[in-house]
């Protein structure tokens, strides 16, 4: 287990009700968001949903069409990007092919007129930082894919900012390559103790990384939270989809205690479903009801759980480490079940039951 980091309260990046319109169309939506002092902060979200331009507003590369940025407490409105306390790592990284390593990463503190030495300073450390003293005298076309990126994290570093901003910094990489960067990404933010923001579009990356994460989708911020929070106590059928895998169900609530809530699904089916005692309670309406696939019990014989359900196999999927089995329930919902890898399964004409506890459901209210 890695150390612990104390994270401090103090905000270093804020956004205030940041709203941005291009040609007649917001594609961010009056966020709010405060981004505390040394954590690894991301913002995950599906294409298009405003994250990089996010980004973008904070680094000054765009101005937000209205609403205000703050690092630590200035208000950046006037602030140009070279002059901000925050770099940017590219995802293209954005090296210049015809310079080697050393000469990327001092270019910009040459632009600033630092002296000799302390530019010859200033790079000895961020490469060390990024492990890459070794190839300090190589031009980017002679390095792998994950070397070009820890060139391009050396070369934000180099300025010393108070945040590094990440844009789908690991998004160029093989997979393989991906998972090891993770791991560099994850020791180099502990090392250095600064406050990265990043933006992806990859949940497990976000989920795996992140002290906490900001979902956004159609330009708003559906949540912000843990990556605990997000994933066992996603508070919008966006987040409870986008985040794992899950089933979702929509429909009505037909009674309502501060405990439990019975709800008849579109389908026709009635569920049984616990309260989240964090949020405040529902009582009415159309909600969606989220069941994870590892909640849910498959068995021959009914069972008393809160919620059960009769159907038949309709397929297995194989994923490695376990299998997924779709179930097609008789009221024509279709559910996904996570079992072990070699799970003993009726045959697909014989009926089955899939079950939960009112416990292990959420009802999701619509935004
Ligand atoms: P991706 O993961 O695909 O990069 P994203 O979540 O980062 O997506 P943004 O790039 O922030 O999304 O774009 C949000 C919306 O704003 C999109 O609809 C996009 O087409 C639009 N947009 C972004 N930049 C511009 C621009 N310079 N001019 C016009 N529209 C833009």
């Amino acid at each position: 287990t890695p150390p612990s980091r104390s994270i401090d309260v103090s905000l270093d990046v804020e956004l205030r009700n940041v709203t941005k319109v291009y040609h007649g169309e917001s594609a961010v939506r009056s966020i709010d968001l405060g981004i505390r002092r040394g954590e690894f902060f991301s913002i995950l979200g599906p294409s298009g949903c405003g994250k990089t331009t996010t980004l973008r507003m904070i680094a000054g590369f765009e101005h937000p069409t209205s609403g205000e940025i703050l690092i630590r407490d200035r208000s950046m409105s006037n602030v140009p990007p070279y002059k901000r306390p925050a770099n940017t790592v590219f995802q293209s990284y954005a090296l210049f092919g015809h310079m080697t390593v050393a000469e990327n990463i001092a270019f910009g503190l040459k632009i600033q007129k630092c002296s000799r030495s302390e530019v010859q300073d200033r790079v000895r450390d961020a490469l060390k930082l990024v492990k890459l003293e070794a190839l300090a005298n190589r031009f980017p076309a002679q390095l792998s894919g994950g070397q070009q990126q820890r060139v391009a994290v050396a070369r934000a570093l180099v300025n010393r900012p108070a945040v590094l901003l990440l844009d789908e910094p690991l998004g160029a990489l093989d997979l393989k390559l991906r998972k090891e960067m993770q791991v560099e990404l994850a020791t180099l933010h502990r090392e250095l103790g600064m406050t990265f923001v990043m933006v992806t579009h990859d949940q497990e990356e976000a989920l795996s990384l992140s002290d906490r994460i900001a979902v956004m989708n159609l330009g708003k911020v559906e949540q912000v939270g843990t990556p605990e929070q997000i994933y066992d106590r996603p508070r919008t059928s966006f987040v409870a989809d986008f985040i794992g895998d899950t089933n979702l169900f929509r429909g009505k609530i037909e009674g309502a205690h501060p405990e439990t809530l019975w709800i008849r699904t579109e389908t026709g089916i009635k569920m049984t479903v616990q309260q989240d005692t964090a949020s405040k309670s529902l009582t009415s309406g159309w909600v969606t009801v989220s069941v994870r696939p590892e909640k849910i019990q498959i068995s021959l014989a009914p069972q008393a759980a809160a919620n059960c359900f009769e159907g038949r196999l309709q397929d297995v999927m194989y994923l490695g480490t376990h299998v997924y089995c779709v179930i097609a329930l008789n009221s024509g919902d279709r559910v996904i079940v996570r079992q072990p890898k070699s799970p003993k399964l009726p045959n697909a004409d014989a009926p089955l039951y899939v079950s939960w506890d009112a416990a292990d459901s959420l009802a999701l209210s619509e935004l």
